[in-house]
């Protein structure tokens, strides 16, 4: 199998699952009870969320662990009563929340990237939240984030002035990000930041999501208080440890990863025929979304799978509806050039030469779909 679709999942790393394991059995206790045994895993359980706090640039009592990003991305948004604003080619589990809040979204150039001048004059004395992504799941654009929140700072040394006290917050979904770029909330200007282990090559249904002091989270579910009584229910222990593992992982393989996603991501261009490069600029490097005009990607998808080659055709979530996808309607892509584009997201499971077999392998089945068009 070739495997080209890490940004719908990634696999546990062997070192992950190894740090997991004694919390699924031996150390299986609920943090909450008295006794020793259970003291000492609520003990390991805080300083792994210190451990994973500490990897951006935040501390254990900065964030909440929730069951995935999608999760955190809802209970972000609790922190705003109204005035949302949110780029257009968010996630769904970011956008259909600002939109049920009557969020208002904001504009992203042809490059994917926001558009400053839209998001400035959205921007009124009643807007509470910004949520903007830190690299798209689809093209993998990487957002200016340090611009928005520069934008967000001017807005509030003017509102002082005028003695204008309402809140204004940037939150961002750093889900697709932490593979591949060094995150520190305090850099990005971050007041919410998501982030999701699943995409780290650690489990599913495990997130975080950061809040700074000023951020005031309203719980999504109530019960037993953990997390602060913002995300009750019995902690997820082997997920966290999990967690923490991926992210050190990650963090300690940025550059090398990031160099052989960029010889990976050259090779396909150079090797592929035929295409257009959708994600020409300011994208993570292993994001490679191309579009075969005329033809239909769905089919492609469909034959590079009896091949055993694994791409996608924009967000997992969306492709499984047939959902046209939302992100390169944004950044003016018409219909037929929708309907031909693949995602390729590389990862972990590539080497060099299953890229070179993968170019070799889209290229004859591009080609024989022409043919068969052609007649
Ligand atoms: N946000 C982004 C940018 C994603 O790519 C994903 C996963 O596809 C999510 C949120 C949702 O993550 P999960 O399904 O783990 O809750």
């Amino acid at each position: 199998m070739i495997y080209l679709d890490h940004a719908a999942a990634t696999p546990v790393a062997d070192k992950v699952l190894t740090a997991m394991k004694p919390y699924f059995a031996a150390e299986f206790f609920n943090p909450s009870s008295p006794y020793l045994p259970a003291k000492k895993v609520a003990a390991e359980y805080e300083t792994t969320k210190g451990a994973i706090a500490h990897a951006i640039g935040a501390k254990a009592s900065d964030i909440v662990i929730t069951a995935g990003a999608t999760e955190a991305n809802n209970l972000a948004f609790t922190a705003a009563e109204g005035g949302i604003l949110y780029l257009e080619t968010e996630h769904d589990s970011v956008r259909r929340v600002a939109e049920s809040l009557g969020g208002e979204s904001i504009k992203v150039l042809p490059s994917g990237l926001v558009d400053l001048k839209d998001l400035r004059e959205k921007i009124t004395d009643e807007t509470e939240m910004i949520s903007i992504s830190l690299a798209n799941n689809e093209l993998g654009t990487i957002q200016p984030l340090a611009e928005v929140a520069e934008i967000i700072r001017e807005t509030k040394l003017d509102r002082m002035k005028r003695g204008i006290k309402k809140q204004l917050l940037l939150h961002s979904d750093a889900s697709q990000a932490l593979n591949l770029l060094d995150i520190n909330v305090a850099r990005l200007g971050v007041d919410l930041l998501t982030l999701n282990a699943a995409k780290v090559y650690g489990p599913k249904g495990v997130g975080a999501l950061y809040v700074s002091h000023d951020a005031r989270l309203h719980p999504l579910v109530a019960g037993g208080g953990q997390e602060k009584g913002l995300r009750s229910g019995t902690e997820n222990v082997p997920g966290v440890i999990g967690f923490a593992v991926a992210i050190d992982e990650a963090k300690k393989h940025l550059k090398s990863n990031r160099a052989k996603y960029k010889e990976m991501r050259q090779i396909l261009l150079s090797e592929l025929a035929d295409y257009e490069l959708i994600n020409r600029k300011h994208a993570l490097d292993n994001f490679v979304v191309l579009c075969y005009d005329g033809l239909d990607a769905e089919r492609l998808v469909f034959l590079l799978e009896a091949k055993e080659v694994y791409v996608a055709t924009g967000a997992a979530c969306a492709a499984s509806k047939g959902v046209r996808s939302h992100v390169l309607s944004a950044i003016g892509l018409p219909e037929s050039k929708i309907a031909g584009s693949l995602r390729l997201s590389l990862g972990e499971l590539n080497d060099v030469d299953q890229i070179h077999t993968a170019a070799r392998i889209i290229n004859e089945v591009i080609k024989s779909e022409k043919d068969r068009i052609d007649g």
